[in-house]
């Protein structure tokens, strides 16, 4: 059993669903995030959120995976100003939702002023509510914004036990774990964190506080990428209890906090319906058979790394 802690699943198909399905993963969990296209009023955020907070989740569980979320405002949007005032109005009331297990994917992007204003804000609202947070370390002076993420969190009186810190590398690792946080770290199929690197942190540093995650968004990216990598730390010799602990059991420790997700979910799932309406509507599409019940149809997805 896998469980995928950064997946942005409204972007992903239902062949993706069925694949991570397939291949062991039970839960997954969908950060909050940027669009790509700037959303231009608060409008749009409520129907986002209200979308991963309804929808996907009930979407998911038609093709058998348990899905979660976080909220938050994402640092690239925090910098418009008049936008990210309304959406932090509208945060309290998603925030404490069925499903949502974190405030995030929340931090530094270019670390302007007024990303740093609502990252602040947001971890007080984390506080508020009693969620752990989700912290998203920027892409371009990586060591420099995870440093500064962690030294505002412990700032603001968090505990780096709820703290994740996502987007890892070779750089930023022993500082993460040294200061006591969650280190998340995303399988890019092409750049950034390789599955192969992946193996040798963990040879290196151990499974403790280490989460392997796929960030599967619109972007080049693979849902795969825990069970993938799961598989390549078999062949080298990781041992079984290792590999468990940083594509299972430290997600669940590290979300389970939030009160909202037990292995109870996916040990015990309610049976697949896939003519059950989600406010009057369901998956189904004209003419399709829906899957009541059974199993997911047999798949030959390869979980060799290409
Ligand atoms: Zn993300």
């Amino acid at each position: 059993m896998y469980i995928d802690t950064h997946t942005h699943m409204i972007s992903r198909t239902t062949d993706d669903y069925e694949a991570m399905a397939a291949a062991g993963v039970v839960a997954c969990i969908e950060p909050a995030f940027w669009l790509g296209q700037p959303r231009t009023n608060v409008g749009s955020y409520i129907d986002y959120l209200s979308t991963i907070v309804g929808w996907e989740r009930f979407r998911a569980g038609q093709f058998g995976m348990r899905h979660y979320c976080t909220i938050g405002l994402n640092s690239k949007e925090a910098n418009d100003e008049e936008l990210a005032e309304a959406v932090m109005e509208i945060l309290p009331r998603f925030a404490l939702k069925e499903g949502v297990v974190a405030i995030g994917e929340i931090g530094y992007d270019e670390q302007t002023e007024l990303e740093d204003r609502y990252f602040r804000q947001q971890l007080d609202l984390a506080k508020e509510v009693g969620l752990p947070v989700m912290i998203h370390t920027p892409h371009r002076d990586k060591r420099r914004g995870t440093t500064r993420s962690m030294d505002v969190a412990v700032e603001h009186g968090l505990d780096p036990s709820w703290v994740v810190v996502d987007h890892n590398n070779e750089e930023t690792v022993r500082e993460v774990i040294e200061r006591g946080f969650w280190a998340g770290f995303s399988i890019y199929p092409c750049s950034k964190m390789g599955n192969e690197r992946m193996v040798e942190i963990l040879r290196r540093y151990g499974p403790d506080r280490i989460i392997v995650d796929s960030a599967c968004d619109w972007g080049v990216s693979d849902p795969l990428a825990v069970p993938k990598t799961a598989e390549l730390m078999r062949r080298g010799g990781i041992a079984e209890a290792a590999i468990r602990q940083v594509t299972y059991g430290n997600a669940l420790a590290a979300y389970g906090r939030s009160g909202q997700m037990r292995e109870e979910d996916w040990l015990d799932p309610p049976a697949i319906d896939q003519c059950t309406l989600y406010m009057g509507n369901s998956v189904l599409r004209g003419g399709q058979e829906p899957r009541i019940g059974a199993a997911a149809p047999r798949r030959r997805d390869s979980l060799v790394i290409e």
